[in-house]
């Protein structure tokens, strides 16, 4: 699984790296993937925080 944000779309709310630090984390005011692939063990987080983004900014590809 890889995900990816859209810098565009990125408020910068925290919400990903809060949810899934495995995968997520801020830089500046935006959030970067710095896991790829997503680690075993963290794809259910990652799922969640993909929902969990309000404008939509992250995707999730199998
Ligand atoms: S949850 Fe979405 S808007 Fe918020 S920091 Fe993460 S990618 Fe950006």
């Amino acid at each position: 699984m890889k995900a990816f944000v859209d810098q565009e779309k990125c408020v910068g709310c925290g919400a990903c790296a809060e949810i899934c630090p495995e995968v997520f984390k801020m830089e500046g005011d935006k959030a970067v993937v710095h896991a790829t692939p997503v680690p075993e063990g963290a794809e259910e987080k990652c799922r969640e925080a993909e929902e969990a983004c309000a404008p939509d900014a992250i995707s999730v590809q199998e």
